[in-house]
């Protein structure tokens, strides 16, 4: 999709330090780390949010998370954080699917 700055980097149009890709999906480090971990796994084909990417490419969905437990494993951790931000009182700024990877700090709940 034009403009769409998560199908540049699938694209290789946008540098990115890239950790893991699969047939569907390509995990990336993101730009603003906010914890030692901190990765992105997107699928390689534009879908806006995660409700929208399970209901077109249920497959893609499902290897979002293999690949970021794949990453979380590579990375040496048991405990991890998967987050979708869906919409931008959500916190979802970037409208290309994106599963959040966090890992290596001890995390609260609710989130802010
Ligand atoms: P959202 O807020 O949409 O859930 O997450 C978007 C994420 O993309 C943010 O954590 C932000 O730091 C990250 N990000 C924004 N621009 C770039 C970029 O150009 N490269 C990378 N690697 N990450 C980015
Ligand atoms: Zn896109």
């Amino acid at each position: 999709m034009a403009d769409c700055l998560f199908c540049k980097i699938v694209a290789g149009e946008v540098p990115a330090e890239v950790v893991h890709v699969t047939e569907r999906t390509v995990a990336f480090r993101d730009l603003n780390p906010q914890a030692p971990t901190h990765v992105l796994v997107v699928p390689r084909e534009h879908h806006a949010n995660a409700a929208e990417l399970a209901a077109g490419d249920p497959q893609a969905s499902a290897e979002l998370v293999t690949t970021a437990a794949a990453v979380a494993t590579a990375e040496g951790h048991d405990d991890y954080r998967l987050v979708f931000n869906t919409g931008a009182d959500a916190g979802q700024t970037v409208f290309h699917t994106h599963l959040h990877l966090l890992a290596g700090r001890s995390m609260t709940w609710p989130p802010g």
